[in-house]
């Protein structure tokens, strides 16, 4: 991990905890640290994709079959761009998985983001959840001495937010699930006040048996781990499951905005901007 200014985010996270405003804990002001670096110096935002010849944004053609160049590196759908100006510009946007490939590129969107934050937060020793959202924007989580998961959007530059899709988006949620190494757990709840109008749209499988399956993805993965690692992980899930039942109300949202990451007419199209459309 050449790449990740460790010092530098150490000494970021110094100077927050001893001065005015210190967090609850130096994992915090790391995971800060971390979040602010992340997307102006490290990862780059590829929307729109630009014209080469003429610097245009240009149109999305859809998806291709990528090159045995782009599958090699894991990228299995390519988007394909064309300039609408004639000048024969065009463009392929593979989107990768590999994290070696986008340790290279350092461009995507959120899914590109997410692999390579969550990675990130693992490699300066926080524990990280990747976060998948079924309208599909992704973010993550890391554990703080808070005694709580604490929600992260690289894309956004925001820390403990989690109201900012439903509130500050206006966006329509059904299933938001956070998977670790530990198993993998229902955290909608947290991310969605109105719940009834979230049963609504949660269609995809009855609640009981997603519950189970969850459970059972869990235990799976918890299988064989020490007493004292089991009853720690256990006494964290009830901590969450009360914290879930209250999270949404309490949140504060007064200053939540709408999405940053995107252009404009991207994130309109989307309903994304906060507005009730
Ligand atoms: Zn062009």
């Amino acid at each position: 991990m050449a790449h990740v200014p460790l010092q530098d985010l150490h000494a970021a996270a110094d100077a927050r905890q001893s001065g005015s405003e210190p967090l609850a804990c130096f994992e915090d002001a790391l995971a800060e640290a971390l979040v602010k670096w992340f997307k102006p110096n490290f990862f780059k935002w590829v929307d729109p994709i630009k014209c080469p010849v003429c610097s245009q944004p240009m149109e999305n053609k859809g998806h291709v079959s990528p090159t045995p160049e782009e599958r090699a590196g894991g990228g299995h759908r390519v988007e394909l761009y064309e300039c609408e100006t004639g000048d024969g510009g065009t463009s392929r946007f593979p989107r990768y998985n590999d994290l070696r490939v986008l340790m290279k590129s350092r461009v995507g969107r959120c899914g590109e983001f997410a692999n390579v934050f969550t990675l990130m937060l693992r490699a300066v020793g926080l524990r990280a959840r990747y976060v998948w959202n079924a309208e599909d924007h992704v973010w993550f989580y890391y554990s703080p001495g808070l005694g709580r998961w604490v929600h992260l959007d690289s894309c956004e530059n925001a820390r403990d937010e989690h109201m900012l899709y439903d509130r500050g988006w206006g966006k329509k949620m059904s299933y938001v699930l956070a998977f670790s190494t530990d198993g993998v757990r229902d955290v909608s709840r947290a991310y969605i006040q109105d719940w009834d109008g979230a049963l609504q749209r949660r269609t995809r499988i009855p609640e009981a048996e997603l519950t189970r399956a969850l459970e059972a993805v869990t235990a799976r993965r918890r299988f064989g781990r020490a007493p004292d690692e089991l009853a720690r992980l256990e006494a964290e899930d009830v901590a969450e499951a009360e914290w879930l039942r209250t999270a949404a109300a309490q949140s504060n949202a007064e200053n939540l905005e709408g999405r940053q990451s995107g252009t404009t007419e991207w994130i309109e199209q989307r309903g994304e901007d906060g507005g009730s459309s």
